[in-house]
């Protein structure tokens, strides 16, 4: 279970908490959703619980251990917006052994496998794989560091319709194995396999039932 209770971050400079007491509970084998405008805090989010920002206040907690930068560095794996940006490696190999070169063949074909690329030779370029393959991609980078919790920064962002449903069904098979909290600025489909879902706005986190964005306003007549 992941649990946030308090958590605040509210750095010197801003006059404004960017995150506000957020309350948050997540089983183990579940898929959260967490939906909220543009600069609403998503990102910031992930980032505290990827251990690359400082929460102000607050506890963070996996299980019974309360979770230090340290540990969330080690425990959580981030996906960040736009991954294939960040591709460094010539090849799927070089970009999946990236920090990690003991990594053996058995945790890379696990991971590739995974993702649905255990077909793709380990000796192509990241660069020449389809936009949805290099998401995938970007997710065995994570998976295969074995992560507590998977962080996923608009997964979806800037995919055609049909990659888009291949990801998300892909995302809905990794629930499986891994616990996964998703951030998005629009619910559209991802909302359809989400767990438990919440709003965030200006940096408050309300919980919400995923079915309640899925609904369609009532049309007026007369
Ligand atoms: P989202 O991902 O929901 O679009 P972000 O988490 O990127 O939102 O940003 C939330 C708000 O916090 C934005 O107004 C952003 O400019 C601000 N922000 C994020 N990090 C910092 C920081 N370290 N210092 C000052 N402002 C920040
Ligand atoms: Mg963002």
């Amino acid at each position: 279970m992941l649990y946030l209770k308090n958590l605040t971050y509210h750095p010197a400079a801003t006059p404004h908490a960017i995150l506000k007491a957020i309350n948050l509970e997540l089983a183990p084998q579940q898929i959260g959703v967490i939906v909220g405008p543009s600069g609403s805090g998503k990102s910031t989010l992930l980032e505290i619980l990827a251990g690359l920002a400082k929460k102000t206040s607050g506890t963070l907690h996996w299980r019974d251990q309360e979770l230090t930068p340290d540990h969330l560095q080690q425990l959580s794996g981030l996906v960040f917006q736009f991954p294939e940006r960040h591709f460094c490696g010539n090849t799927i190999l070089a970009e999946l052994r990236l920090g990690h070169p003991e990594l053996g063949k058995e945790r890379i074909d696990q991971a590739m496998t995974a993702v649905g690329l255990g077909d793709i030779p380990l000796s192509t370029s990241p660069r020449s794989l389809s936009g949805g393959q290099q998401r995938r991609l970007a997710l065995a980078v994570q998976l295969i560091r074995q992560p507590y919790v998977l962080l996923l920064d608009e997964p979806t962002a800037g995919l055609d319709w049909s990659m888009r449903q291949q990801l998300i069904g892909l995302l809905g098979e990794l629930k499986k194995d891994w616990t996964l909290l998703i951030v998005s600025h629009e619910p559209g489909e991802i909302i359809r396999i989400a767990d438990r879902a919440w709003r965030l706005d200006h940096g408050e986190l309300f919980p919400a039932d995923p079915a309640s964005f899925l609904a369609q306003p009532a049309a007026v007549s007369g």
